[in-house]
């Protein structure tokens, strides 16, 4: 299966980072593998809808799009 393409068109901060509850949950890994506190809401433009993904502190380096984005955009900054 090809992997969906999808575009970040937003990184919200949060602050304080928020714990884990219930179902707010890192989006990015799961609530197995990951019990991190989120530090921010992404918004991910794909072909047929905007997905909210909560994140994490590690996923905004680790993942290329993220750290590309905040790079050229930085957060809470809406095209
Ligand atoms: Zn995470």
């Amino acid at each position: 299966m090809p992997k969906m393409k999808s575009t970040i068109i937003s990184v919200i901060r949060l602050e304080p980072a928020k714990p884990q509850e219930g179902d707010w949950i890192c989006t990015a890994h799961g609530r197995a593998a990951c019990t991190r506190d989120l530090v921010a809401v992404a918004e991910l433009q794909t072909k047929d809808a905007v997905q909210t993904y909560r994140v994490c502190e590690p996923w905004l380096s680790e993942n290329g799009d993220a750290a590309a984005y905040l790079a050229e955009h930085g957060y809470d900054n809406r095209p």
